[in-house]
């Protein structure tokens, strides 16, 4: 837990607001974010880069809610962004285009059209095909796409193997070997500014020695690169950054992970620009739920409650734990080993396994820890459950900052073909 989130008295509070003052006016589950969360984050993050020429541009695919986007923009952020859909979500939000840079392995061409009418910092390319392909759109609306190649280092990040970028053999970036004579032959093309160099090598990444490794091949690189004529004003390293979910996890030290940047980057006069997207929201949020069901079966506890894979799936996708904790303490605090489980038709649907939590009733209501990052975005209408809603907290305020829609909502977006 962070200082934001805390128990006083006995309740669970985020910032100065008491949760239980939520659960009683809306119906479980739901998010609730600090704002102070993410500007601290933030404000940390951008400490750890002082006297570096660098720009945060946030990714959005963290968490995309306009309330977060909101928060970035104030703090002078701009957005790492995988859709036409991300990006004009920063836009509304108030994020400088200038400051945006457009990711992704399969951009489309209204995506890469619209954006390129409008204004962004650079183009992340991921492959020659969509070199050519952003070419042809540049030359029809007669404007210069700044681009970077998204380069694939071949490190191996030491993570989990869906959240792993940066291997030769995932799906993402041109290969190192490849890139001077890709660069050559982009050089060459009317319509496409070179403006910079990209890599990222994966998501919750603990181990410095993947990030050192990833910035010396870099370097190299930009140095080939330099002897060909060929200069760069952004080096964008994307993000990656991971946070301590469980005492298990290895927390990366940010300010040796900025001293390495500075050291090995940051005299080759260039901007540096980061993508982190965990590292500023994971930590900001919890999913608040309520024990539906206290059940025992032979050998086994089991909780139940009303948040499910739908609405966090990251337990589901990439087996992660999750601490949960109870809105409110007993004066004793005793626990038990639980399976905590959703509604969900699926035995995927299952939080904790055999884990300790606080013994607990049917009506109980209790937060699973740091899902600011990809907890919302991921969730889906599975079983027909409503997206739930989305909560911010500033000091003693709150405010619904995504609400849950009703059935007629989502059912209206549906016809019945008259055929007949
Ligand atoms: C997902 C992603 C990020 C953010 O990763 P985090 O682990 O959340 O910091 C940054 N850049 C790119 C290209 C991504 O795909």
């Amino acid at each position: 837990m962070n200082k934001q989130i805390f128990y006083k008295l006995n309740q669970l509070f985020v910032e100065d607001v008491a949760v239980s003052e939520i659960t009683n006016g809306l119906r479980t589950p739901f998010y609730v974010y600090s704002r102070t969360v993410i500007e601290e984050n933030f404000g940390r993050f951008k400490k750890s880069l002082e006297g570096l020429d660098s720009i945060i541009c946030y990714s959005v695919k963290a968490n995309s809610n306009l309330s977060v986007l909101e928060t970035i923009a104030k703090l002078g952020g701009g957005a790492d962004v995988v859709s036409l859909g991300e990006y004009k979500r920063a836009l509304r939000a108030g994020i400088d285009p200038k400051k945006i840079v457009f990711s992704g392995v399969g951009k489309q061409d209204f995506e890469i059209a619209e954006i390129l009418r409008s204004s962004l910092l650079q183009f992340n390319i991921e492959s020659v095909s969509e070199l050519e392909m952003i070419h042809k759109i540049a030359i029809r609306l007669n404007k210069q796409a700044p681009i970077a190649f998204r380069v694939n280092p071949d490190i191996d990040a030491g993570t989990h193997e869906n959240i792993s970028t940066g291997k030769a053999d995932n799906k993402f970036g041109i290969p190192i070997a490849d890139a001077k004579e890709i660069y050559q032959y982009a050089s060459k093309l009317s319509k496409i500014k070179i403006v910079g160099i990209d890599v990222h090598i994966g998501s919750q990444i603990s181990d410095l020695n993947a990030f050192r490794q990833t910035f010396v091949n870099l370097e190299k690189l930009i140095y080939d690169l330099k002897n060909i004529n060929i200069k760069l004003e952004n080096i964008d390293i994307g993000g990656g950054l991971g946070i301590k979910y469980t005492d298990d996890d290895l927390e990366p030290d940010l300010q040796k992970y900025g001293t390495l940047v500075k050291q090995i980057l940051g005299n080759l006069n260039c901007r540096i620009i980061f993508e982190p997207g965990r590292y500023i929201v994971g930590n900001s949020g919890i999913l608040v739920t309520k024990v539906l069901h206290n059940k025992k079966s032979q050998n086994k506890s089991f909780l139940i409650t009303d948040a499910g894979m739908n609405d966090f799936s990251r337990t589901a996708l990439y087996g992660a734990v999750h601490r949960l904790i109870p809105l409110s303490k007993g004066k004793i605090q005793k626990t038990e080993l639980y399976d905590v489980v959703g509604p969900v038709c699926e035995t995927t649907d299952t939080f904790l396994k055999n884990y300790p939590v606080a013994k607990a009733e049917a009506g109980d209501f209790f937060a699973f820890l740091d899902v600011g990052a990809y907890g919302a975005v991921l969730s889906s209408e599975y079983n027909t459950r409503p997206l739930i809603p989305e909560i911010m907290v500033y000091k003693n305020r709150f405010e619904i900052v995504r609400s849950r829609p009703t059935y007629d909502e989502i059912f209206d977006k549906e016809v019945m073909p008259k055929w007949e």
